[in-house]
């Protein structure tokens, strides 16, 4: 994805702010009734970028747990005056961030290369029709093939 290192994020208060100092490794857009809830909308895009790039710049994000239909659990940052969602930390990947997209500062570069969770994706949803389809989480081997 063409971005130039380091790029930078926040909430919508400016209370909390972050930088990535790696390339991204992926972005994905995840129809899971969880990022539905978070972001209050049909779904979500992330970026994953190695967990130990990120740095919060400016105050730090509050976290809660949820456990996914696959028994694993995700760490959710979020501002805790403004309440936007901005990191997700999967128990699965412990070395990947997922990158809430709205919050970058400028998200206009991200490619997602995959829908996910497109099983409890909303009738009323659109998905781009030239990008890989996943009716749940993809398995390993998926997984690397959206990476690569
Ligand atoms: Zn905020
Ligand atoms: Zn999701």
């Amino acid at each position: 994805m063409p971005v130039s290192t380091p790029f930078t994020g926040g909430c919508a208060c400016g209370a909390v702010r972050y930088a990535c100092s790696a390339e991204p490794m992926m972005s994905l857009n995840c129809h899971c009734r969880d990022c539905q809830r978070i972001t209050g909308s049909a779904y979500s895009t992330v970026v994953g970028v190695p967990a130990a790039k990120v740095q919060f710049t400016q105050g730090s994000p509050q976290y809660y747990e949820t456990v996914g239909e696959r028994g694993t659990s995700v760490r959710h940052g979020f501002c805790p005056t403004c309440s936007s969602p901005l990191v997700a930390l999967p128990s699965a990947y412990p070395a990947m961030m997922s990158l809430r997209t709205g919050s970058l500062d400028d998200p206009s570069w991200v490619r997602p290369a995959a829908d996910i969770w497109t099983a409890s994706a909303q009738p009323w949803d659109t998905m781009n029709p030239a990008i890989p389809k996943f009716e749940t989480q993809p398995t390993e081997e998926e997984f690397q093939a959206i990476l690569a």
